[in-house]
């Protein structure tokens, strides 16, 4: 008896202690939040000292947060076209500028796959260049652009009449959608918010949040006369004129986190919602970013196209069903190819295409620290490779080399040295081990790339759009 009692008690053990580790496969709703430009050291949940993301941070507490994630191409379509596709944009098509490009129907995107097996997918996006003259909208039952529609009229506290673009209008167009959908099967909502995109003018309250706290530093100036003319200067230039010519870079930063905390703001919303309507238990939920933002270092003002982890580094937050588990965290770094391929395995969806992420479920699941040793990050003819330790960049494009002092070859700790600052380079390859392997690896990567490139060279499309798409990319400063 003794014996049984022991087995019985062994296997509850045994059973629990799965339950608490493992995610299994399951058959789940599933709910994606992008925010655009959101760099992760910005959010509470990532450490950072001002309270920004308090409901975001509560929400991770029983997820599992990807300490070092990266998206591997700074700029929103080729960054969310990788996200969609789990393959590269040489693969995918989309490469280099951020407007005019198109989205190729030969691609198979996770929206068409979790289609074809049954969800009703929807999205509710902010942003111009994923429009659906660009064809982003591959695979969704519904498609909603906010800068299309009309402003929102609402009855309840949240507004009277509202920017649908901003976090308020898309959290409020989510709900709506939820509560006539969320009965009619499985789904898969997807969400665009474009807050802290470039310009930062959050509401009130949140436009004063920040302002003067005892993480501003007023010494902190944009060096305009020093950076008019070779940096990002026309950006700063445009911040500066529409905010009468303030020049306390942290001023930016102020108003920059103002953006993040009333994207959270929202959120809590739409979190209340979910709970209401008992989703927590049957819907995954995914935050990250498309990439980051610069906020004045190495020269670079509100942008997000440069070569450093500020504009790479993205939050990667997933709440997966049951909650019973506290937050985890995963230390090794990953690139947002991985979420298709781990959504996928997650849903116990089959991948029918031979694609190039892969998924995270072991790393999840602690059978593994990593899946793949090198995260690769490209902007324009830039590229890096990282691990866990090391950051190796060649610089390919003048620009860059210029600003960069005439260096071409960056070798970075970019975890004792997260500014980028310290360049450990050394023109003898043989002298770091690191060095070698890394440029090793990105070589075989890059090879591996042109071939394909060479091979399935496809004519390009371009791309028409609307008059109130363009003037909506004119307002976000991809056009001029
Ligand atoms: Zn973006």
């Amino acid at each position: 008896v003794v014996k049984k009692l022991c087995i019985i008690i062994l296997l509850c053990l045994a059973n629990s202690f799965i339950g608490c580790k493992k995610f299994e496969k399951q058959n789940k709703n599933l709910i994606f939040i992008t925010i655009d430009a959101l760099r992760a050291d910005h959010l509470g949940c990532y450490g950072y000292p001002r309270d920004t993301t308090p409901n975001i941070d509560k929400l991770a507490e029983k997820g599992i947060i990807f300490k070092y994630a990266f998206s591997h191409w700074p700029k929103t379509t080729p960054s969310m076209a990788i996200v969609f596709t789990g393959t590269y944009g040489y693969r995918n098509g989309i490469m280099g500028v951020a407007r005019g490009q198109y989205f190729e129907e030969r691609n198979l995107t996770l929206t068409e796959i979790l289609k074809e097996n049954g969800y009703q997918t929807a999205a509710i996006q902010t942003n111009a260049v994923m429009a659906q003259e660009a064809n982003f909208h591959q695979g969704f039952d519904s498609y909603i652009e906010t800068w299309k529609l009309k402003h929102l009229k609402q009855t309840d506290e949240f507004s009277q009449s509202l920017n649908p673009s901003i976090a308020k209008g898309v959290t409020l167009l989510a709900m709506d959608w939820l509560k006539k959908n969320h009965k009619k099967g499985k789904f898969f909502l997807w969400l665009h918010y474009i807050d802290p995109h470039a310009s930062y003018m959050p509401p009130f309250p949140f436009n004063t949040k920040f302002v003067g706290d005892k993480y501003y530093n007023f010494d902190n100036r944009l060096s305009l006369s020093e950076h008019w003319g070779q940096h990002y200067d026309y950006i700063a230039k445009r911040h500066w004129s529409r905010t009468g010519g303030n020049n306390v870079i942290d001023y930016y930063i102020s108003q920059y986190d103002g953006e993040i905390a009333y994207c959270d703001f929202c959120l809590e919303r739409l979190f209340n919602l979910l709970e209401k309507l008992g989703l927590f238990d049957n819907t995954i939920i995914i935050i990250s970013a498309d990439h980051g933002e610069s906020l004045g270092e190495h020269g670079y003002y509100f942008e997000h196209e440069g070569i450093h982890n500020n504009c790479f580094r993205v939050p990667l937050i997933w709440l997966i069903p049951p909650h019973k588990t506290k937050k985890k965290i995963v230390e090794y770094p990953v690139g947002l190819i991985n979420i298709m391929p781990t959504i996928l395995e997650l849903l116990n969806i089959k991948i029918t295409k031979d694609i190039q992420g892969k998924s995270l479920l072991p790393v999840i699941n602690r059978e593994k620290d990593y899946i793949s040793k090198y995260v690769i990050l490209s902007s324009f003819r830039n590229f890096s490779i990282l691990d866990d330790k090391w950051k190796l960049t060649l610089l390919k494009t003048p620009f860059y080399i210029r600003i960069m002092g005439g260096k071409r070859q960056l070798l970075l700790q970019y975890l004792k040295d997260p500014e980028e600052r310290i360049n450990l380079y050394s023109q003898e390859t043989a002298k770091l081990e690191a060095q070698k392997r890394l440029e090793k690896a990105l070589s075989d990567w890059h090879t591996e790339a042109i071939y394909e490139i060479r091979k399935n060279l496809a004519e390009k499309r371009g791309v028409k759009y609307d008059k109130k798409t363009l003037q909506w990319l004119k307002s976000l400063g991809y056009i001029q």
